[in-house]
């Protein structure tokens, strides 16, 4: 088996675990990271929810319902091995009222489809035994589900690359891709020329970009959703035990404010989603010209804008007022008020969108001589990114080997 160097342009969780399971699945591969901050999972997998999804709710087939239901039990098992911390505590999802049930029992039914474990369809009583302050008709309750240090799953992750033999080279901002014809890849960066026989991007919120600079044309455009967090001030954090999210609206792929309990401690509650005017826009002010211009030319935004318009609305509401946000949480905890909640974090969802204005629910990559370039990873793809990673290995070692 001739050696062969695969460069891999992003630190995120995706990009490590696929960079690790290549050294691992074809020895004397190469693997090279490349990225572009100075420590590694600094964006999306650095600032979400931290929680374990288990495929409840992705169509049974997708990419994400085959590979949340094998990543959350791989990633439970990657984290008991290498003493990173997680917790399987089960998430409770409510039905707040009798409208909410049917799309409650659609959602129970896919994760059977699905072949989540143990799920149980409980009633108010039994939910309030799981949540004692929870409101709602029905719930069910996920019990494969929990909560992990995703930040630590990272700093694992670019350790053991490092052990293959690879290299993670930080504050390596990809410039410039040239050749990728069959004679190889140089990619230019910030930390100097590396070349390469392959080439692998998990860009998150720049992968569109990334493919661009290849010579490609991607079909998609990735529009950046900020997701806000409050915190449950201490006093109240009793109210929350686990996990307790909505009944998802399904014309989008957020999950609708949520409460969480963080591994590190203390309960968040969102995120909502409103449009990042910056792809690394973690303030609510920021504005980077380049990505608010390439967004507001995207024919895509505007079809999706037109459509969507009420829910856009509800979502900046909900992101000026405390008082919106804190009635979007009493439907799942009645007891919480807008004075329990203090600001969080943020975060910024990379989702490709079509130019038609309809955005890409399932995972995607596209496949080419020498490259692959992964295009859509949201959530839950960092509970799948083992097997991510273990898929995206694959198809590079097939086409090294022939
Ligand atoms: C608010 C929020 C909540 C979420 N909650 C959850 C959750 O609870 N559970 C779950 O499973 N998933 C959750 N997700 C989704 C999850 O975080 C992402 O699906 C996952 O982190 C994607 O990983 P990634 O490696 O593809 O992207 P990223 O983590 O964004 O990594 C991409 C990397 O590429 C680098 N890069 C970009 N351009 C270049 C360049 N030119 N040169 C070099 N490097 C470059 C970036 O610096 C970055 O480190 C959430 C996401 C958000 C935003």
């Amino acid at each position: 088996m001739a050696a062969r160097r695969v460069l891999v342009a992003g630190g995120g969780i995706v990009g490590l675990a696929t960079a690790w399971k290549l050294a691992r699945l074809r020895p004397g591969t190469e693997v090279v990271l490349l990225e572009k901050e100075p420590g590694v999972g600094r964006h999306q997998s650095g600032n979400n929810s931290g929680v374990l999804h288990a495929g409840l709710y992705y169509r049974p087939g997708s990419a994400k319902a085959r590979l949340a239901v094998a990543g959350i039990r791989e990633m439970v098992a990657f984290c008991a091995a290498h003493g990173v911390p997680h917790e399987r505590c089960g998430k409770l999802v409510v039905a707040a009222d009798e409208s909410e049930r049917p799309a409650l029992m659609a959602l129970l039914e896919r994760g059977r489809a699905n072949g989540l474990a143990g799920l149980e369809l409980l009633d108010a009583a039994g939910m309030r035994e799981v949540e004692p302050h929870v409101a709602g008709v029905a719930g069910v309750r996920v019990p494969e589900e929990g909560i992990v240090d995703y930040p630590a799953v990272c700093r694992v992750l670019a350790k053991l690359v490092q052990d293959e033999g690879g290299r993670v080279v930080t504050g390596a901002e990809v410039l410039r891709l040239r050749g990728g014809n069959g004679s190889g890849w140089t990619a230019e960066t910030r930390a100097g020329d590396f070349g390469g026989d392959f080439l692998v991007t998990c860009g998150g919120l720049h992968a569109d970009r990334l493919m661009a600079m290849a010579g490609e044309r991607p079909d998609v455009r990735i529009v950046p959703f900020r997701g806000e967090y409050h915190v449950l001030k201490p006093e109240r954090e009793h109210l929350v035990r686990h996990l307790i999210y909505p009944v998802p609206d399904a014309r989008f792929p957020f999950l609708g404010v949520h409460f969480t309990r963080r591994i590190g401690g203390g309960i968040e509650a969102g995120p909502n989603a409103v449009l990042a005017l910056a792809r690394e826009g973690y303030r609510r002010g920021r504005v980077n010209a380049r990505d608010l211009a390439d967004t507001l030319r995207f024919p895509g935004l505007w079809r999706f804008a037109a459509r969507h318009a009420r829910m856009a609305a509800m979502e900046l509401r909900r992101s000026f007022s405390r008082g919106a946000f804190a009635r979007s949480l009493q439907r799942l905890v009645p007891e919480v008020r807008a004075a329990d909640l203090a600001p969080g974090g943020a975060g910024v969802r990379a989702q490709a969108m079509r130019a038609d204005g309809t955005l890409v629910e399932d995972f995607a990559f596209a496949e080419r001589p020498h490259a692959l370039y992964l295009l859509n990873a949201p959530s839950p793809a960092a509970t799948a990114s083992l097997a991510i990673g273990g898929e995206i290995a694959a198809r590079v070692v097939l086409q090294l080997d022939t």
